[in-house]
This record gives structure tokens, sequence and C-alpha cells, in this order.
């Protein structure tokens, strides 16, 4: 079996729906984890195409059950005062989403558009974020998608394009995404290695 760090996340679908929120929206997101998941949770967030920085995984309350819905507290008002007291803890709640991780329950695996592999909940977030260009050229659109499977960008170098593309076209008082916006955004993600024009995509130096 492939492993796929997404649909084998344990977490809940909450968890995995404000993922892709903030993957597709580009939003800053933080975690409240009981099981010490922060290494899988961020495998998870980069595989469908977010910027790992942009997520933060901060501990649970010392005995771990503080947000669980059936497990006791057993910490004391001290140890809880001081575990919501943490820097790290008080710093990942000014994220734009702060959500906690609960364990699965059955009803999810039914929620399937929620437990796809990643690969396809990536293509959904890309999706999703070259439509909120909702002035995106149709050449435009056709060029990133093509670009982005002919030069093999992975998840976060298509994030990258797309945030660059976004500058570029407000530099251009544009409103409408074009061909050259995207065309100049990956080549400044290549370094000028790719001659992209329209809808043309050639290896080749700056010409
Ligand atoms: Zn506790």
């Amino acid at each position: 079996m492939i492993k796929d760090d997404y649909q084998s996340l344990p977490g809940n679908v909450q968890v995995k729906r404000a993922m892709e929120i903030a993957a597709t929206g580009g939003h800053s997101i933080a975690i409240i984890d009981c099981d010490n998941l922060d290494a899988e949770y961020h495998a998870a967030f980069n595989l469908i195409g977010s910027n790992h920085k942009a997520l933060k995984v901060v501990r649970c309350c010392p005995c771990g059950n503080f947000t669980h819905p059936k497990r006791r507290c057993t910490c004391t008002p001290n140890e809880v005062g001081r575990w919501q007291k943490q820097k790290g803890y008080r710093a990942a709640l000014e994220a734009d989403i702060v959500v906690t991780a609960q364990p699965v329950k059955h009803t999810d695996v039914m929620l399937t558009h929620l437990n796809m592999p990643g690969a396809i909940v990536h293509k959904r977030v890309i999706f999703t974020r070259l439509r909120q260009h909702k002035s995106i050229t149709p050449n435009a659109a056709e060029l990133f998608q093509t670009a982005a499977k002919h030069l093999n960008f992975n998840a976060k170098e298509q994030m990258q394009v797309l945030s660059i593309t976004n500058t570029i076209m407000n530099m251009d008082h544009d409103e409408r995404v074009r061909n050259y916006h995207i065309a100049e955004a990956i080549n400044l993600r290549r370094g000028n290695v790719y001659k992209i024009v329209q809808d043309n995509i050639k290896l080749g130096g700056a010409q």
C-alpha cells in the first residue's frame, strides 16, 4: 500500500476540512493536538499544497484530555493555567484558523470527500485557488495547468507561483490574470531556465 500522509492522517474530519480551507485560501492555521501528531500534520499539510510554515501544532494540556470530548482532563487548574499561558500556545491562537484535533468517529468515514488521498485534495485546492482569481483568462488558467504539469511543480511551488502571479497582476494595476503574469511568475520560480511565451513552454535560456 502506498503511504499517503494525508489519507492516513488519524485526525478527524474537522481538522482535514480546516487544513483544506487554510491551504486553499493561504490562511495560517493552528492545531491543538492531543496525540503528538506534529510531524504527521505537517506532512499532510505539505502534501495538499500548503506552506508548512503556515501551520502550527501545539500540545494539549499535560494530561492530553482537555479538549477531548469523552476523556476527562486530570490536570490541576494550575497545570491548565500554565499550559494556556505558554508562549507557543498563545502565539498559535493568533493563527487565522484554530482547530482542535479529536479522535476519528465512525461517521467520519462516510464523509468520503474529506478522506480522499492527499493528491486528490491537492488538486481540489489548486483548482479552487485558480478559480479564486475570478478574472483569470481561460488561456492563463490553461497555461498555469500545463506549465505545472510540464515543469513538475510540486504542491508548494504551485502555491508560490500563484502567489507571485497575484503580486505581478496587482503591480500591473490589472484586474485580470493574464498569460504573461503567469509566465513571468513561473520564470521567477525557475531562474528563467524555461522560456514561456503565451501557451508554449520550452526548455531554453534567456533570449
Ligand atoms: Zn489535562
